[in-house]
């Protein structure tokens, strides 16, 4: 069964695959990940929250039976490891989250779990052992909704939070600290040492991942728009994941008078101004994004006079934009404070604009874009290169250091709602739809990930990853076991 394909990456045997993706069914199904979801309500498996415990739990115990070993970091983040041939090589790692927003859907996150786990179950069926370890992590609480803070889990894997993010406070007023002892799986006992240890590492800046030993991290993840779809491509490889600048509220105000009365020039409805506004920044958003790429929208326009004879004394606004282009990003944010200004000169009136976010885009590493297409190319699938709009845990991996692609796979478009859908095929576990490519190109990987530009290996000795190792995890969470042994 160690076919041919071998020498230059792995082709898995259709059959291998095939149990694979019956492992991802049965994972994906009503038993197993999607008890949580229900019909138009959709997923509200909340980070952190007794559903993504459960669901955590759903899949330890499934890489417990396929003979995985099992870690937990302190900030809760689980990690199933594949034993691979050298266990002192440099890991591969693959994983994502089983978090979902309020009233998402089944498939966000979690495909990019259970892929990697169908890849290691169509790898065991044929006995093949990859050249390193992988671990396939579970990232907890990647979404937003309930601590107000993307990427929380990998976030304080990699020293990215500040120590703050502690005290952050989720939906129903419990403290993220609290959540996390919750959430700690074992060891009971040891969640006041955990959490101290969390703490200093996140004051100094020190990720308690050991991110020296690990040779690539690789997250698969269903798509958010429907570029591959409208390009009848099966997988995306990612080059860069765009930043945005984010303006919560601007808030107009004026006077309030009747909808007829008065002279046009003396009027200051607040929805003048910010019809101004709106068209100002449109015009510049349109004509950057002629040349550059670059994505604009006003999420969220509110006025609370329902009175339609009646001009509006008061009108906030959202707005945000994001792109792969930082010069792209300075110059909306410019174009919004200008705009603002613009329509209250020539309206009267006032304006409000609060306080910008802004988060910087990632380049994923070209060099292991390269492998995984060259990987595709044998496989003989499809792929396609392109951005990503939205923020994914594998950014956090990509800026601590680690060489870092993402793969996104088909999908309707209908994102972050209960409609999700896995993929367009009537039967997506079968070898050669979506997932079947997905699932073949996690296993080719994993058995020849290649050399990136970043592989550290060689640059940190056993010695300095025994000790790091120990220090992180102690004597129950030796995440790299062969060292610490
Ligand atoms: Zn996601």
């Amino acid at each position: 069964m160690l076919a041919a394909g071998r020498i230059e990456g792995h082709r898995v045997d259709e059959e291998s695959v095939l149990t694979g993706l019956s492992l991802a069914k049965e994972l994906l199904s009503p038993k197993k990940l999607g008890r949580h979801a229900d019909g138009k309500q959709g997923l509200s498996r909340l980070g952190y929250e007794a559903q993504e415990c459960e669901a955590v739990g759903m899949v330890l115990e499934q890489g417990e039976k396929l003979g995985l070993e099992l870690y937990e970091d302190v900030a809760a983040n689980a990690f199933l490891v594949f034993p691979g041939k050298d266990r002192h090589k440099p890991v591969l790692l693959m994983g994502s989250h089983l978090d979902s927003v309020k009233q998402g859907g089944l498939y966000d996150g979690t495909t990019g779990v259970v892929v990697p786990l169908a890849a290691i179950k169509a790898l065991q069926e044929e006995g093949a052992v990859p050249p390193q370890d992988v671990a396939v992590a579970i990232w907890r609480c990647e979404e937003s909704p309930n601590f107000k803070q993307f990427g929380v889990g990998s976030g304080m894997a990699t020293a990215a939070l500040p120590t703050s993010v502690l005290e952050k406070t989720n939906l129903k007023g419990v403290s993220l600290k609290d959540s996390l002892v919750q959430a700690y799986s074992s060891s009971k006992g040891r969640h006041d040492a955990d959490l101290l240890f969390l703490e200093e590492r996140l004051k100094a800046r020190d990720p308690i991942l050991p991110v020296g030993h690990i040779a690539h991290a690789v997250e698969f993840h269903i798509e958010q728009a429907d570029t591959l779809r409208r390009n009848d491509k099966s997988l995306g490889i990612v080059s860069a994941i765009r930043g945005n600048v984010r303006f919560p509220s601007v808030e107009f105000f004026g006077k309030s008078q009747h909808t007829g009365g008065g002279f046009q020039g003396d009027r200051q409805d607040a929805s003048l101004m910010l019809g101004a506004f709106m068209g100002q920044v449109m015009s510049q958003a349109e004509k950057i994004g002629a040349k550059k790429d670059l994505v604009h929208s006003f999420p969220l326009i509110g006025q609370p006079n329902d009175n339609s004879t009646t001009t509006p004394n008061y009108v906030a606004v959202a707005f945000e934009a994001r792109s792969v282009d930082a010069k792209a990003l300075d110059k909306m944010a410019s174009t919004v404070e200008a705009a603002a200004n613009n329509a209250v000169a020539k309206h009267g009136g006032e304006v409000t604009v609060g306080p910008m976010n802004r988060t910087e885009p990632v380049f994923m590493d070209v060099s292991v874009q390269k492998l995984l297409r060259g990987h595709a190319r044998r496989l003989g699938l499809s792929t396609y290169d392109m951005v990503s709009g939205a923020g994914h845990d594998i950014m956090r991996l990509q800026n601590a250091g680690v060489a870092s692609a993402l793969v996104l796979m088909r999908h309707s478009g209908k994102s972050h709602n209960p409609m999700e859908d896995l993929c367009l095929q009537k039967d997506p576990f079968v070898p050669d739809s979506d997932v079947g490519a997905a699932v073949r190109l996690a296993a080719s990987f994993m058995m020849k990930p290649g050399a990136s530009s970043r592989t550290r290996e060689g640059s940190f000795t056993k010695e300095l990853c025994e000790n790091r190792a120990r220090e992180i995890f102690g004597e129950r969470h030796s995440f790299f076991p062969s060292l610490v042994a």
